[in-house]
């Protein structure tokens, strides 16, 4: 087996709060992933075998195709069921906080998540948690909450008790914050615990088709209509810029998720380090950026998007026409150029 990494007073504390728990309720974020689903059905499916009355709220609707997961069906919607859910909360006498770093994240129920007497632990792998919970675990060096759930789980004596079921959904965690083990996964002892996942039975083959490999048609149309028609190249910038009005995404009936990855796309463009994708939301226009290497995207956001992220991984939003969104990015590609990639070594780590 792997070596803990949760330190013992953790384990303890929080051993000692699920064993005097009867009802337990697990939160996660807003538009909830596969880490964030994946952990908390995963605690659903652990927990409750060895007796435990256990629910998992989510703030609102989980991607279609996480209903793929185990358990799924049950988990309790706070946008549809906010009186239940709030209840269930009030009455939980442990809340398990999964994949999240400061309580605003939960949406809807953050008032009644803040507000609950019972007892919290957290388990999360995002920088700087400010939660107030009885227990803080917070690895931000592993890839997903769902592999710091397994050595939680294995640290609290449960190893046993993770079935088929809940190997799936952990695993789907994982293959989710990794992007299929393309990124975040340099760490020898995530594939130790795969292959423990695998063992129990989880189906690899049968995750990567739902989770990666699963469009409608008019997914993989607005995608390609993206790419062939909206995306611009500067390649004397090294960067790329797709953007979507209303009116395109609707003529390929949108919905959520569906352009999932697309800013991705131009950064296997060699030469191209940063990518940025505005779709026009009803109210603002959503900015995502990607970059490669050190680019720092997260800057780039918080300067101009009103956003913020990580270094390869941010977003924000602008509040104006997709046209003026689109030439502020335009206008500041000199800028980026002088100021992080012709004077540093970005070029070469990344080309
Ligand atoms: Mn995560």
């Amino acid at each position: 087996m792997i070596n803990q990494i949760i330190d013992k007073k953790s384990i303890a504390r929080a051993t000692g709060l699920i064993n005097k728990a009867n009802r337990i309720v697990t939160v996660c974020h807003t538009g909830p992933d596969g880490d964030a689903i994946g952990a908390s059905l995963a605690a659903v499916h652990v927990f409750s075998s060895i007796g435990k009355d256990i629910k998992a709220i989510i703030p609102d609707k989980a991607l279609d195709n996480l209903k793929c997961l185990p358990g799924a069906k049950d988990l309790v919607n706070a946008s549809e069921h906010a009186d239940f859910a709030a209840k269930l909360i009030k009455e939980a006498d442990l809340i398990i906080c999964l994949d999240f770093n400061t309580i605003d994240r939960t949406g809807c129920i953050a008032d009644v998540v803040q507000a609950a007497k019972a007892p919290k632990i957290l388990v999360d792998h995002h920088l700087n948690p400010n939660i107030d919970a009885t227990v803080v675990i917070s690895h931000p060096e592993l890839c997903a909450t769902c592999s710091l759930l397994f050595y939680f789980v294995c640290g609290i004596g449960l190893f046993n008790e993770i079935d088929r079921n809940a190997a799936e959904c952990l695993l789907a965690g994982i293959m989710t914050d990794t992007g299929n083990f393309s990124y975040n996964c340099s760490d020898p002892d995530l594939y130790i615990i795969t292959a423990e996942l695998v063992r129990k039975g989880a189906d690899k083959e049968k995750l990567y088709n739902k989770l990666f490999n699963t469009f409608s048609a008019n997914c993989l149309r607005l995608n390609s209509y993206a790419i062939l028609n909206k995306m611009e190249v500067f390649p004397d910038d090294h960067a790329a810029l797709i953007t979507l009005s209303r009116d395109e995404l609707n003529k390929f009936k949108y919905v959520k998720g569906d352009t999932e990855g697309l800013v991705n796309r131009p950064l296997s463009i060699p030469g191209i380090i940063y990518s940025c994708f505005m779709r026009q939301e009803s109210d603002c226009i959503r900015v995502s950026m990607r970059s490669r290497g050190s680019f720092p995207v997260n800057e780039l956001c918080a300067d101009h998007y009103g956003g913020g992220g990580h270094l390869n991984a941010a977003g924000g939003e602008f509040y104006g026409s997709l046209d003026d969104a689109a030439e502020l990015f335009r206008s500041l590609l000199k800028e980026n150029n002088n100021q992080y990639i012709a004077n540093s070594n970005i070029k070469n780590e990344n080309i």
